[in-house]
C-alpha cells in the first residue's frame, strides 16, 4: 500500500463535522422496522448497483448485521462510501414508496452506513476465491471508485488485478474530492485497505501518459480498464488567471482535505455554481472565510448543483451573485485581489456582457469551479478508441472500447456523475472480462 498518509487533523475534524451523523444502533433497528419491504423495490431499481435493499435493511431489523453488510457488499464494493456520498435524495431514497404517503422516506443511505461500520468494527476480511486461480491480468488504470470496483470484483473471481495510480493516494476523488463533512479522507483510505486485503495490487505515483507506457502495460496485461475520471478544471480564460490567490476548486479540496490547507481568511469568489463550486464554497466557509461569494454566468434556476446543495449552502452562509462573468482579476497595493466581473443577459439562450456593467470585489481569494476538463491527452493517445466529446465512447452493457482490450467507466466515460454510478460501471466491466475471459479458456 502507499507510504504517503492524511494527517490525523482534529482541526479538519472540528471545522468539518459530519453533516449527518451515524444512526445509534437503537435508531438504526426502529428505522429499519419502518421498511414495508416492498416486493418490487423501487429503491433498488434507482440504485445504479441495484443493492437488495429491502434484503439488507431486513437483515439489520433482525440483528444479522454481518448478512446485512454482505448483502451490500455483494452488489457494491464501496458500500462504505456510498453510504455517505449517495445523493440518497434524487436515487434509492428519491424512489421509496413512503413519499406516496407524504411520509419521510427511509434513510436508506443512513442504514447502509451502519451496517457497513458495525461490518468494519468486526475486523473481518471478506472472502475471495483463491489468489490469483484464474490465468487472468488486468491492470485497472487510476486508484478511483470505478477502478476499485472492477479490480475488487476481478479479485473476487480469482483473476489478478493491479491499480496503477498518479497519485501518491488511492481512493480518486473520494479520498481527494468529496467534501470532508459527508465522506473523511480516512475512511475512503480505510474501505481501499479492505480491497487491498481482498488481494488487489496497487502501484502509485505512477502515471500513464503515454501511448509507450500504455504498451508496457499492454505486454504485461490481459485487459487494461480505463477509470481515469475527469481532467483538471477548465481555466476561465481571462487576465490575472495565474495570479497567486486564484485556486481552482479541486485544488483547494483535495488541500483542505490532505491537511495543506487549515485555514483560509477573508473574502471569497467561487465562480460556478455546480456541486464542485458549492462543495468550494462550503468549504471556504467552514475553514474561516467571513464572506464567500458564488458567482454565476446565469440565474437561480439555472444551476446545475443539486437543490438540497444549494439550500445547504445558503444554510452555510454562502451569498449567490447571479448574472454575473468573471472579466479580469488585478491585485492592488494591498495585495488583495480584484475581480472585474460583468453582468450579462439572455437573448435566445445566448449570453452576452451588459455595456457598463462592471463592478468590482475586492476579495482574497479567487477558485473556478466551471467544470472538469476531459483527459483528451491520454485518450487521443490510444489507437482505435473512441472518444466523442471529451467522453471515452464505451459499450453500455460491457464497458468495452472500440478497442477489444480495453474497458473503460466512470467519470470518463459519463462526463461525470456520483461516486456509485462509477462503481456499477467498473463492476460491469469486470464481469464482461471474465465472461471473455471464460469463454476463451474454455
Ligand atoms: C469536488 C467533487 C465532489 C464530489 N462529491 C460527490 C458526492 O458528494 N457524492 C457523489 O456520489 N459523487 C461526488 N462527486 C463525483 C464522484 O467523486 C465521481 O463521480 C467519482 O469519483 C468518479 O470515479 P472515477 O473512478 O471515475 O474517477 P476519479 O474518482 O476521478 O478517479 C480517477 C483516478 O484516476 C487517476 N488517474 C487519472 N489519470 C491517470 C493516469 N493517466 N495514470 C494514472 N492515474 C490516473 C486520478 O489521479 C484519480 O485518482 C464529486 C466530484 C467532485 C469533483
Ligand atoms: S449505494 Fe447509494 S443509491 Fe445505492 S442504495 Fe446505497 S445509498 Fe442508495
Amino acid at each position: 500500500m502507499s507510504t504517503a498518509t492524511l494527517p490525523d487533523d482534529l482541526l479538519l475534524r472540528e471545522h468539518f463535522t459530519e453533516l449527518k451523523p451515524p444512526l445509534a444502533p437503537q435508531a438504526a433497528v426502529i428505522e429499519a422496522n419502518r421498511c414495508l419491504n416492498c416486493f418490487d423495490a423501487p429503491c433498488t431499481g434507482a440504485c445504479p448497483t441495484h443493492i437488495d435493499v429491502p434484503g439488507f435493511i431486513k437483515r439489520i431489523a433482525s440483528g444479522n448485521l454481518r448478512g446485512s453488510a454482505l448483502r451490500i457488499l455483494d452488489a457494491n464494493i464501496l458500500g462504505a462510501s456510498c453510504a455517505r456520498a449517495c445523493p440518497v435524495e434524487v436515487l434509492c431514497e428519491g424512489a421509496c414508496v413512503m413519499h406516496r404517503y407524504n411520509r419521510d422516506p427511509i434513510q436508506i443511505g443512513q442504514l447502509q452506513r451502519f451496517a457497513m461500520d458495525s461490518f468494519r468494527a468486526t475486523g473481518e476480511e471478506l472472502l475471495t476465491a483463491p489468489r490469483a486461480s484464474r490465468n487472468l491480468q488486468v491492470a485497472c488504470i487510476g486508484g478511483g471508485p470505478s477502478s476499485l470496483a472492477c479490480a475488487a470484483e476481478l479479485c473476487r473471481h480469482g483473476a489478478s488485478a493491479t491499480i496503477i495510480e498518479r497519485q501518491p493516494l488511492p481512493g480518486g476523488l473520494n479520498t481527494y474530492g468529496v467534501a470532508e463533512y459527508k465522506l473523511r479522507a480516512a475512511d475512503s483510505l480505510r474501505e481501499v485497505e479492505m480491497i487491498r486485503r481482498m488481494g488487489v495490487s496497487f502501484r502509485f505515483d505512477s502515471d500513464i501518459d503515454s501511448a509507450e507506457t500504455l504498451e508496457e502495460l499492454e505486454s504485461e496485461f490481459d485487459f487494461i480498464f480505463l477509470g481515469v475520471g475527469l481532467g483538471a478544471v477548465q481555466r476561465m480564460d481571462i487576465p490575472g488567471e495565474d495570479s497567486p490567490g486564484v485556486i481552482n476548486a479541486l485544488e483547494l479540496i483535495a488541500s483542505y482535505k490532505t491537511g495543506r490547507i487549515r485555514e483560509i481568511k477573508g473574502t471569497v469568489v467561487v465562480v460556478g455554481a455546480g456541486n464542485t463550486a458549492i462543495d468550494a464554497a462550503n468549504a471556504a466557509r467552514r475553514l474561516g472565510a467571513e464572506t464567500v461569494y458564488l458567482l454565476y454566468r446565469r440565474g437561480e434556476r439555472d444551476i446545475s448543483a443539486f437543490d438540497f446543495e444549494y439550500e445547504h449552502a445558503k444554510q452555510e452562509g454562502v451569498q449567490f451573485l447571479w448574472r454575473r462573468q468573471p472579466h479580469a482579476i488585478r491585485s492592488n497595493e494591498r495585495g488583495r485581489l480584484l475581480l472585474e466581473t460583468v453582468q450579462v443577459c439572455e437573448v435566445d439562450g445566448a449570453l452576452s456582457p451588459i455595456l457598463d456593467s462592471h463592478d468590482t470585489i475586492e476579495c482574497d481569494f479567487v477558485v473556478p469551479a466551471i467544470g472538469q476538463s476531459p483527459f483528451a491527452q491520454l485518450v487521443r493517445d490510444l489507437r482505435r478508441i473512441e472518444v466523442h466529446s471529451g467522453r471515452i465512447v464505451a459499450d453500455p452493457a460491457t464497458g468495452q472500447t472500440g478497442n477489444p482490450r480495453y474497458f473503460a467507466g466512470g467519470d470518463c466515460v459519463n462526463g461525470g456523475r456520483e461516486v456509485v454510478d462509477a462503481v456499477a460501471d467498473g463492476k460491469r466491466s469486470a464481469r464482461a472480462i471474465l465472461k471473455i475471459a471464460e469463454a476463451a479458456y474454455a
